[in-house]
């Protein structure tokens, strides 16, 4: 892509509106732009970046056996009254009548939706288990909308439902999408710890809230630092084998882990102090285990093997890819912008021409924007007319992994010089080899 054709309209001021880092360089970066109180259209750049932080939960989540699904995001009152959820939900849901006066609503969360689709066609315990899960906007008119995309109120999720014969199974669908989370998270960047979080009247202790520590975090939260040196399962991890799984969870459920409403000042105690971290945290996943809530009051029930009808186990797993941009920018930034992690930088390599117009750095770019092209990577050529400092200050913010920078002295020698945008580190290269070294 070539900046001259492209639609990245950076701020030059510090939006006053913005009270945390990631909104601030989000604004700056051209990513976002606020229509209305919590909705934002996602600009070029940043539709880039939501697309690959999408990219990388959809290959998770099939990873682990669920199946893509999308649901639409009005849905009926009428639905919503089987489970007696539409008048409990409150002034969160947005709700709307059509022409006929028929009451709809927004949905903030799809569990009625979804077991509605199940009941219309599952019937045996031998089509089980079975996940869906759809990336879908979602309205929640939330209390407090701030932040940014941090907390909107038109957001895009990331929801599954699991559905199972008995309690067993639906565990261990439960933890067959903790590990797809520790690896999702890992992916972007990442490192998510697995809090235990409240199942409300439901009970159990099938609730896990993924927390990214940061400063700006709403949640206050309280862990031991043996997360820090956890291992994440590899690609290679067999979601088909429920107690590797299983095994899994219970390493990453081992250490103490807790948000605010679920904190045991007991089990605290007994944390070496030197191991505490009480800290601030963004909740960027929720996974739950509800059981027949929803099942039961809806009549979404299977034949089991012993020949009876039962309600089937579900749980809900969310996870949040707009919220999830801020949270990679609140982990990952400096004083001069957003230093993305290479899997959902929106381009791999920012090319600057420090001398445009200038025949011999002109002819230069071109051949590398080609071979890099080739190459399969994804080059955001700055081709302007701007001046060299103004396209050093533009790249930094916008916070492409590596910068090619061609000047006119760099290119009578034949060569152009590397910038690793995290660590600052620049090497010297020649014009011939580049496209090899990122080959
Ligand atoms: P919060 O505690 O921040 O209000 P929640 O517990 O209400 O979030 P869930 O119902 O668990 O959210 O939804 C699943 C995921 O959706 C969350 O973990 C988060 O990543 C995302 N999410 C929820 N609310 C918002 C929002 N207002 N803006 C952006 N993302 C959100
Ligand atoms: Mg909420
Ligand atoms: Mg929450
Ligand atoms: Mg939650």
């Amino acid at each position: 892509m070539r900046l001259s054709r492209y639609f990245l309209p950076i701020l030059k001021e510090n939006p006053r509106e913005a009270e945390i880092i990631s909104h601030r360089l989000m604004l700056r970066a051209g990513m976002i732009r606020q229509q209305g109180q919590g909705s934002f259209t996602m600009l070029p750049l940043g539709k880039k970046v939501l697309d690959k932080v999408c990219a990388i939960i959809r290959e998770e989540q099939n990873r682990a056996g669920a199946l893509e699904i999308l649901m639409p995001t009005i849905q009926s009152a009428e639905l919503w009254r089987e489970s007696g959820r539409y008048d409990a939900y409150g002034k969160e849901m947005l709700r709307i009548k059509d022409r006929q006066d028929r009451e709809l609503l927004y949905g903030p969360t799809n569990e009625e939706m979804v077991t509605e689709i199940f009941r219309s066609y599952v019937k045996s315990y031998k089509d089980l288990p079975l996940n869906l899960y759809h990336i879908q906007w979602k309205f929640r008119d939330e209390v407090r909308p701030r932040f940014g995309v941090m907390r909107g109120r038109e957001f895009l999720m990331k929801d599954a439902y699991s559905f199972d014969i008995d309690y067993e199974s639906a565990k261990a669908a439960y933890f067959r999408m903790f590990v797809a989370y520790l690896r999702t998270f890992t992916r972007m960047g990442l490192q998510a710890i697995p809090m235990r979080a409240d199942t409300g009247p439901i009970g159990g202790d099938l609730s896990h809230e993924f927390i990214i520590l940061a400063e700006t975090g709403e949640s206050q939260v309280f862990c031991n630092k043996d997360f820090l040196d956890l291992a994440v399962p590899g690609e290679d991890v067999d979601f088909g084998n429920d107690a590797e799984i299983a095994g899994i969870v219970a390493k990453w459920t081992a250490p103490y882990a807790a948000t605010d409403e679920m904190h045991d000042e007991a089990a605290w105690a007994g944390v070496a102090e030197a191991d505490r971290l009480s800290a601030r945290g963004i909740e960027v996943g929720h996974i739950f285990h509800f059981g027949e809530k929803y099942s039961k009051p809806m009549g979404a029930r299977v034949q089991g093997p012993d020949g009876k009808e039962h309600n089937v186990s579900m749980g809900s797993y969310g996870i949040g890819p707009t919220r999830l941009i801020a949270a990679i920018i609140e982990a990952s930034h400096d004083e001069a912008g957003i230093i993305w992690p290479e899997s959902v930088a929106p381009f791999d390599i920012g090319l600057i021409n420090m001398k445009a117009g200038d025949a011999d750095c002109d002819c230069a770019c071109e051949t590398l924007y080609a071979a890099l092209t080739s190459a399969g990577k994804d080059v955001l050529y700055d081709d302007t007319d701007q001046r060299a400092g103004g396209k050093f200050a533009t790249a930094d913010l916008i916070g492409l992994p590596w910068q090619v920078i061609v000047g006119p002295r760099g290119v009578a020698a034949g060569e152009v010089e590397i910038k690793n945008r995290k660590t600052g580190e620049r090497e010297t290269a020649p014009l011939a080899t580049v496209a090899q070294r990122f080959g």
